[in-house]
C-alpha cells in the first residue's frame, strides 16, 4: 500500500496541513535534466556542472559551456527554476583543466571555489556561460559556489554573480559556513546545505571510506545541530535555506529537516515521490516534533528510532 501511495503521489509537495515544501532534483547534464523535468519537482536544486567536464582535457570556452548549460536550463524553461553550482572540481572529482594533481590532502586542498585562487578567470568564464544560457532559455537561474569557508569568499562570489543579473548563493559544506550562516546570508540570497561534505568535514571522516560509515552519517547529532543553526539563520533572515545532499532523499530525515524550517529538498529524481508522499501524510507539528527528537538523540541510531516512532504514532 505504501508503494502505491508513492506511485500515486503527484505533488505539489506540502505537509498535510498545507505548508509548502519545495522538492527539487539533482542533475548532472542535459539528459538527466530532461528525465528529471518529468517528475513532480519545482525545478533543479543542484546542477553539478563539474560532471559535464570529467573527460575534458582543456577548459571549454564560455560559449561551449553555454551550449551545455542551455540543455539543462531549457528542460525547466516552463516557469521552474534551476540552481547551477559552479565547478566543484578537486578531491573525489579531479578535472584535468582545473585541479592541481598530487595534493597531499585533496579533500582539504584547492577544490571548489578555491580553484579561483590560482585561476581567477575560470570562475568568470563559467559565470559568463551560465549567464548566456540563462538569457537564451529565460529560465530563472540561481548560482551557488561549493566549498565556501569564509564570508569574504561568499561576498566576492556574490558580487560576480549579481554583476551578471543572476541570483547568488553558497553551499554550506564546511562547518565554518554553518556557524556563520547568519553572516553568509547578509551577502548572499540563499544557502544550500551539502550534507555529504558537511558530514565529512564535521566528523573528519572521508565520505568514500566504507569503514567510517558510522561517522559519515547525516543523523550524527553534531551534523543535525549545524543544519538546525543554518536553517534558523534562514528563518531570521527571511531567505531560503535548502538541503541538496543525500540526506534530503531519506524520507524520515526529510521530515525532520522540514521541521527545522529547511525550505527546499533537492535529491535524485528517483527519490522525489517517496519524500513527497511521506511529507503529505504529516502535519507541520509532527515534523517539528521529529526535528526536536532527532536533535535531542544521543546518536544516529537513537535519532532514527525516535523519529520513526513519532511518525508511526
Ligand atoms: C554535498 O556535498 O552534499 C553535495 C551535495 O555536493 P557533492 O555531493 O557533489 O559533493
Ligand atoms: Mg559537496
Amino acid at each position: 500500500a505504501a508503494r502505491e501511495a508513492v506511485a500515486a503521489w503527484t505533488g505539489p509537495a506540502m505537509t498535510s496541513d498545507g505548508t509548502p515544501v519545495k522538492l527539487l532534483a539533482n542533475v548532472a547534464d542535459g539528459p538527466s535534466a530532461i528525465q528529471a523535468s518529468a517528475e513532480p519537482v519545482r525545478g533543479v536544486g543542484l546542477f553539478r556542472t563539474e560532471l559535464c567536464f570529467l573527460n575534458a582535457t582543456e577548459e571549454p570556452t564560455a560559449e561551449e559551456q553555454a551550449e551545455i548549460y542551455t540543455h539543462v536550463l531549457g528542460a525547466f524553461g516552463d516557469g521552474r527554476s534551476v540552481v547551477v553550482r559552479t565547478l566543484d572540481a578537486g578531491s573525489d572529482k579531479p578535472i584535468a583543466f582545473a585541479t592541481t594533481p598530487g595534493e597531499e590532502n585533496p579533500a582539504l586542498g584547492v577544490r571548489g571555489l578555491r580553484l579561483s585562487i590560482g585561476n581567477p578567470g575560470l570562475m568568470d568564464r563559467q559565470l559568463d556561460g551560465i549567464r548566456l544560457a540563462s538569457e537564451r532559455t529565460g529560465t530563472e537561474t540561481w548560482v551557488m559556489a561549493p566549498m565556501v569557508a569564509t564570508v569574504a569568499e561568499a561576498a566576492e562570489f556574490a558580487e560576480k554573480v549579481r554583476a551578471r543579473g543572476l541570483k547568488p548563493g553558497v553551499m554550506v559544506e564546511v562547518p565554518s559556513a554553518a556557524l556563520l550562516a547568519h553572516r553568509m546570508l547578509e551577502v548572499v540570497d540563499f544557502l544550500s546545505i551539502g550534507t555529504n561534505d558537511l558530514t565529512q568535514y564535521t566528523m573528519a571522516a572521508d565520505r568514500m571510506a566504507t569503514d567510517l560509515a558510522h561517522l559519515t552519517d547525516p543523523w550524527q547529532p553534531a551534523v543535525l545541530q549545524l543544519i538546525a543553526i543554518t536553517a534558523e539563520a534562514g528563518v531570521q533572515a527571511g531567505k531560503p535555506v535548502g538541503v541538496c545532499g543525500e540526506a534530503a532523499a531519506d524520507p524520515l530525515l526529510a521530515c525532520a529537516l522540514v521541521g527545522m524550517r529547511i525550505t527546499s529538498l533537492s535529491m535524485a529524481a528517483s527519490a522525489v515521490r517517496a519524500v513527497g508522499a511521506q511529507l503529505s501524510r504529516l502535519s507541520m507539528d509532527t515534523c517539528e516534533a521529529a526535528a526536536e527528537a532527532a536533535l535531542g538523540a544521543s546518536d544516529p541510531m537513537a535519532a532514527r528510532a525516535a523519529v520513526r516512532t513519532l511518525l508511526a504514532g
